[in-house]
């Protein structure tokens, strides 16, 4: 593999050593809800590879964060760069650039029509156009990835949650993608599921994954996270290797919001 260059190549002893090439680029994005300023001067990088865990209060806008990644929401000033893709709202191909990125929320959003295999299968085969066949062995492969191969004929309302949101997760998996995004992925859960779906999302990131995760599970931050991110008030606050932002944090705001919820 070719090494970066020398000045922005990390020392052997960064949690960053191992990652690749830029692959999200925000820089000095400001976001506004009307007159409501969202997202202050957001400057954000990220590397192939990298894990990311963002924490924060509610409202801090962390959802609008990585929701703009994939346009879910768009910004107004600065430019977010995903894959070498500039995004902005008149972009022509924004599908394109969706494609590459998997997004799993709070509520698991399956289609509730459909079992858990067929909830795999549909945007393989819609949007990539792959056979039913081939987009099957592919949502199989997923199922079994996250440990439940055995339910793929059942329909969301036979599993329970911790269940649906491992088939979300698979469901994202079957589109290939190159960024997964989670956005409080086990709040609403039972707290008995949480750790099966934290399993599934810490075996994701040893694959080498390029992740995005909002959650308030330190446990899951100190373990897998390269870099954890502190949101206040629509900018970010604080940024460091998980080490130093639990042991050391440097910002008032972080060390307030860690002596809350640690
Ligand atoms: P977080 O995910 O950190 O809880 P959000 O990104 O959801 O924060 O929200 C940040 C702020 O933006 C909050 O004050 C919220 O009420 C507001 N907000 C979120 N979505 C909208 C929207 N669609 N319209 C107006 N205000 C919004
Ligand atoms: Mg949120």
């Amino acid at each position: 593999m070719a090494m970066p260059q020398a000045a922005t190549a990390p020392g052997p002893d960064s949690p960053g050593s191992e990652l690749g090439d830029v692959i999200i680029e925000m820089k000095k994005v400001n976001k506004w809800y009307g007159t409501f300023h969202v997202l202050h001067d957001v400057d954000l990088q990220v590397r192939r590879g990298e894990r990311i865990v963002i924490c924060g209060p509610s409202g801090s806008g962390k959802s609008t964060l990585i929701r703009c990644l994939n346009q879910l929401e768009e910004h107004q000033q600065g430019e977010i760069v995903v894959d070498g893709v500039t995004l902005n709202a008149h972009m022509p191909r924004i599908d394109v650039v969706r494609r590459e990125i998997g997004m799993v929320f709070q509520s698991f959003n399956l289609f509730p029509h459909l079992t858990a295999l067929e909830n795999c299968m549909l945007a393989p085969m819609k949007v990539r156009g792959l056979s039913r066949e081939e987009a099957e062995r592919i949502a199989r492969t997923y199922l079994e990835r996250v440990h439940i191969p055995e339910q793929a004929g059942k329909f969301p309302v036979q599993l329970s949650g911790g269940q649906q949101q491992r088939v979300a997760i698979a469901r994202s998996l079957c589109m290939n993608p190159k960024i997964m995004l989670f956005d409080e992925a086990t709040s609403a859960l039972d707290p008995e599921m949480v750790n099966e779906v934290l399993d599934v999302m810490v075996s994701l990131a040893e694959s080498g994954m390029t992740m995005l995760v909002v959650t308030h599970e330190m446990g899951f931050a100190r373990r897998v996270a390269d870099r954890v991110i502190f949101m206040d008030a629509g900018e970010i606050v604080e940024s460091a290797p998980p080490s130093q932002f639990f042991a050391n944090p440097q910002n008032e705001r972080t060390r307030q919001f860690l002596g809350q919820i640690l």
